[in-house]
């Protein structure tokens, strides 16, 4: 990937232009981590990036980005820009392109992020490979005016010492305490993003016992402080990023807070189902049979337990029974009896009351009906 990257950055220097890779992979690379993607930025503009490849999707136009193609990997490449006046603290009111590399470095959020490579140097102008031997998170800049520019940064300091382990620079922190009430207005989706990513990072201890020191639960939804006390306890390496809301849950946020954390419907469920189900040692055929065969083994998965599958069930859906609704008619059962009989003989064959074989369930029913009528 590296060659491609370097193969683009020569690319553009033969048609005249700059580029370097910028970003989170010059971080991963000075600490000998292999980067997930390499992002480039050049002093091109955009329609001048794509005469130059063979392959090239304008994905973020308004932004100044190309994604060139090579090998079916995909290289973001942004043109130099800096963005001015961020009146709402959230999006840059307006994004200039083709001012100069050292302008678009200004603009990034922490001096670990704000470096560019390329295969003859490496520019560093805020003291960010310091930083990375250091293992401090700090601003490029004076902290409360880009904590002022975009809140988020905050949230995503603590994701970047999560990830990294690293610490947090002692201004950069003071500057939190002042300008924490600005997260109100951050959107939720991008806050949910980065804390995900702090609660899986190696040093997620060290970056929420930040969080708790600096007051941050009180400026985001449903966070109480000992929410995130009891998730520095409970073991979460190797838990996925849906699963992980499963075990905010079961720190004590409650499940219908995970709306206003905008998690999905999938999200929101499986938290509610499953969160209960995570401190007990065994299942209830029951417990079992309500859960879905997915359900089941994301909570084996986080619980390191070996619950047995749902094969062993006596049936494993309503579908399975050896009666249906239509033997129900037949007996003289209207709707809701029909549902309500069918509910009983389902809970009796799970739990292994009633055998599933037609004969038996009819009988059951024909004695259910006795005592509970037919429903009309
Ligand atoms: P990862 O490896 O997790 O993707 P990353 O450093 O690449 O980490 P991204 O969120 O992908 O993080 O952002 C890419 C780069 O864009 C950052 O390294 C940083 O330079 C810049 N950046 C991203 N978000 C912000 C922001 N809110 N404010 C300023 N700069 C930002
Ligand atoms: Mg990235």
């Amino acid at each position: 990937m590296l060659e491609y990257a370097n193969h683009i950055i020569r690319t553009i220097e033969q048609s005249g232009g700059e580029a370097y890779i910028v970003g989170g992979a010059v971080r991963d690379m000075l600490l000998n981590r292999s980067p997930g993607d390499y992002d480039l930025a050049t002093s091109l503009l955009p329609q001048d990036v794509m005469k130059l490849f063979p392959v090239v999707i304008p994905t973020g136009l308004d932004h100044g980005t190309v994604t060139v193609v090579i090998d079916h990997l995909p290289f973001e490449v942004t043109t130099f820009r800096s963005e001015s006046t961020y009146s709402d603290r959230r999006r840059p009111d307006e994004v200039t392109l083709g001012v100069s590399l050292e302008e678009d470095l200004t603009r990034r959020d922490f001096t670990i992020n704000a470096m560019a490579l390329k295969p003859t140097g490496l520019v560093d102008l805020f003291g960010g490979q310091h930083d990375l031997a250091a293992k401090i998170v700090r601003t490029v800049g004076r902290a409360e005016e880009r904590f002022d520019e975009d809140a988020l940064r905050m949230i995503r300091a603590f994701r970047f010492m999560s990830q990294l382990e690293f610490s947090l620079d002692r201004q950069t922190e003071q500057a939190i305490l002042v300008k924490k009430q600005h997260l109100s207005s951050v959107a939720m989706e991008r806050i949910a993003v980065e804390f995900e990513k702090i609660l899986l990072g190696p040093g997620r201890t060290t970056a929420l016992q930040a969080m708790i020191r600096t007051g941050i639960p009180e400026y985001l939804p449903h966070l109480d402080p000992s929410i995130l006390e009891r998730l520095i306890e409970m073991p979460l390496n190797g838990v996925s990023t849906d699963d992980v809301w499963t075990l905010v849950v079961v720190a004590g946020m409650r499940p219908e807070a995970l709306r206003a954390w905008k998690r999905s419907k999938k999200q929101q469920t499986r938290a509610k189902t499953l969160a209960p189900l995570v401190k007990e040692e065994t299942l209830s055929d029951w417990q079992r049979y309500c859960l879905s065969d997915e359900e089941l083994l994301r909570l084996n998965e986080m619980t390191g337990r070996h619950h047995q599958d749902r094969s062993t069930l006596p049936i494993r859906q309503l579908k399975d029974l050896t009666v249906n609704g239509r033997d129900m008619m037949t007996l003289g059962l209207q709707k809701q009896a029909i549902k309500e009989a069918l509910a009983h003989l389902e809970q009796q064959v799970v739990v292994h009351r009633l055998a599933n074989q037609r004969e038996t369930l009819l009988r059951e029913v024909m004695m259910w009906k006795k005592q509970h009528g037919t429903g009309s």
